[in-house]
């Protein structure tokens, strides 16, 4: 299976589809990593905030897969928006991963927690980890239009990617269409709803006319909507099953017809990024 790559706003192509590392157990990671790479998946998203970068560094390291082969986003921790400690847990980012550069830095969230500043400070800090080679992108995570708007407003500078909650239950359209606007690429977290779309009858129908499962039919909407995904499992056939979405594509209508399913604000799996201040 060849995964498509998508061009970014600074030229850097990164693979459609990943693999998520968010609940992953620390200690179960290296195991679940080095079975995804095994798998073909040669994108990997993981956030200091998963607590799991050390285990997705051991996983690359033994898999002796070239460095300019593998795509590694990571995610600064909301406790550590104010600059010195960016860079400072940066620093620590790449020791754990073992690397001298990751692909994507985000910030992982807009609220600062522990901070009086605003991320407009902490994205001019991640902008310093591209001049020094140490991020060969860097982007934003589960930030509202206005966010998108205001960042892009006093520094010039568009992130890469928006990493928001997308799929059929929220399509998050808004989100999206301000991605679009500004020339940022769209990353769709919990691309299947954390399983909960996957007996939805609208999906299970398609998934039986087209001899798929309803985890594959959902993760190619994505795909044919433009966005990039990373679906986490802990298992095997699950990480195949996911990974095998390049033979078959859907119609307009099918497409439509899933996105047809958004139930607004209320399909949300996870909080909203206009309150959530996680320490
Ligand atoms: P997903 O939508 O990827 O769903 C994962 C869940 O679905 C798990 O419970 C998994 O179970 C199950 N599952 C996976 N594949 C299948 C399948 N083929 N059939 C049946 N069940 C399946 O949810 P995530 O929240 O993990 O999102 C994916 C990634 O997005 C994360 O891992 C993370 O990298 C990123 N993310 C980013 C966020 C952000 O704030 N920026 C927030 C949330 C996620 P099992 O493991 O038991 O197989």
């Amino acid at each position: 299976m060849t995964v498509p790559s998508i061009t970014l706003n600074d030229s850097s192509t990164i693979p459609q589809l990943g693999f998520g590392v968010f609940l992953v157990p620390p200690e179960a990671t290296a195991e679940t990593v080095t079975k995804a790479l095994e798998v073909g998946y040669r994108h990997i998203d993981t956030a200091q905030m998963y607590r799991n970068e050390t285990g997705v560094g051991e996983a690359i390291a033994a898999s002796g897969i070239p460095r300019d082969e593998l795509w590694v986003t990571t995610k600064l921790d909301n406790a550590l928006h104010r600059p010195d400690d960016a860079r400072r847990s940066f620093a620590e980012s790449l020791e754990r991963l073992r690397l001298e550069r990751v692909d994507l830095f985000l910030i992982h969230w807009p609220l600062p927690t522990l901070y009086d500043g605003d991320f407009v400070s902490t994205w001019h800090t991640l902008a310093e980890f591209v001049q020094d080679g140490r991020a060969r992108s860097v982007g934003v995570s589960n930030f509202l239009p206005d966010h998108l708007d205001r960042i892009v407003e006093v520094t010039g500078v568009v992130p890469a990617v928006n990493q928001i909650e997308v799929h059929p239950y929220f399509t998050n359209e808004a989100g999206r269409e301000a991605a679009r606007r500004h020339g940022a690429a769209v990353e769709a977290w919990s691309p299947i709803a954390r399983g909960d779309v996957l007996d939805d009858p609208v999906i299970m129908k398609i998934a039986e006319a087209r001899g798929r499962t309803p985890s594959q039919v959902t993760l190619r909407w994505h795909l044919e909507r433009g966005d990039i995904v990373f679906p986490k499992s802990l298992h095997e056939e699950r990480m195949r099953e996911n990974f095998e979405l390049f033979d078959f594509t859907l119609t307009p209508d099918e497409v439509a017809e899933i996105s047809a399913l958004d139930q607004g604000p209320s399909g949300r799996r996870g909080p909203d990024p206009a309150t959530f201040a996680r320490i």
